[in-house]
């Protein structure tokens, strides 16, 4: 447990009376990366906001590095975990590099005003998400591929040490899902980041992920390695689709999901 930065702790919510997490325990350790994955109303999304203070657990607790993260003020909170949204409302008007200084509010004090810091973080943001080139042009003008990069670029700019994303290649086209998942992954591995992101896409999961976590019904059903938890009997108990799951043809250790027809 000692290396555990964030942490839900047999973490319970109802939205009106609705059970839609239950007893989950999730501990993130300093450093890794984890995929959540799960059908279309299993809880993900709401577990990501328990998991940044949003919502709180009506049962259970989360915890950053063993104290209570209700004992935390918003501020706090921002300049440790940053929350990439799957809709984030962008003022489509502001330039980039106005939604990247964004990140930087949790930092910014009102007698102060920016610092070289703030200058230096955001510019490191803009450089990390090669958002640079285009950090004068309005967001309303870019792709879904650059406009996702900005917005991690933003998240960022917070100078957090988790970064939560949900379903950040789900709208997008491949080769922009390959890139985005290089960014991460990247983020993970030079930056230190300790990465959380809910995916739909089993195969780029399994491809891009150190450790997937598999819920269903508010429950988690499975955790582990992608091999671990993507067997075609829980492929088939948890989504009701079935599946073969062969072997990645370039990469040994990593599960490849072949869909079949249901008849
Ligand atoms: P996922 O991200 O896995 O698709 P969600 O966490 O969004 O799942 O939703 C889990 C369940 O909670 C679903 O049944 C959904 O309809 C319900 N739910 C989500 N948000 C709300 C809300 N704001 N009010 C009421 N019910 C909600
Ligand atoms: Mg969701």
């Amino acid at each position: 447990m000692k290396d555990t930065l964030l942490a839900a702790q047999s973490v319970t919510f109802a939205y009106n009376g609705h059970k839609t997490l239950d007893a989950v325990d999730v501990a993130l350790e300093r450093g890794s990366l984890v995929a959540l994955l799960g059908p279309n109303g299993s809880g993900k999304t709401t577990l990501l906001k328990i998991l940044t203070g949003i919502l709180p657990p009506r049962a259970g607790a989360v915890t950053w590095d063993d104290q209570r993260l209700a004992a935390l003020d918003r501020r706090e909170i921002a300049r440790r975990i940053a929350l990439v949204p799957q809709t984030l409302n962008v003022p489509f008007a502001f330039t980039v590099r106005e939604i990247v200084w964004l990140g930087r509010t949790p930092h910014i004090h009102a007698w102060r005003g920016e610092t070289a810091h703030d200058r230096a973080a955001v510019a490191r943001a803009l450089a990390l998400t090669g958002t640079s080139a285009f950090a004068e042009r309005a967001f309303g003008e870019l792709s879904g591929g650059e406009r996702q990069r900005v917005v991690i670029a933003m998240a960022l700019a917070q100078q957090p040490q988790v970064l939560l994303l949900d379903e950040p290649t789900t709208h997008l086209d491949i080769n922009h899902q390959i890139e985005i998942l290089e960014l991460v992954r990247t983020l993970n591995r030079e930056c230190g980041l300790t990465v959380l992101a809910t995916m739909h896409d089993l195969n780029l999961a399994a491809l891009y992920f150190d450790r997937l976590i598999l819920l269903r019904d508010g429950q988690i059903v499975a955790r582990g390695t992608p091999s671990q938890v993507l067997s075609p009997t829980q492929v088939r108990q948890v989504f009701g689709a079935h599946v073969l799951v062969a072997t990645h043809p370039t990469r040994a250790d990593v599960p490849h999901i072949v869909l079949l027809p249901a008849h």
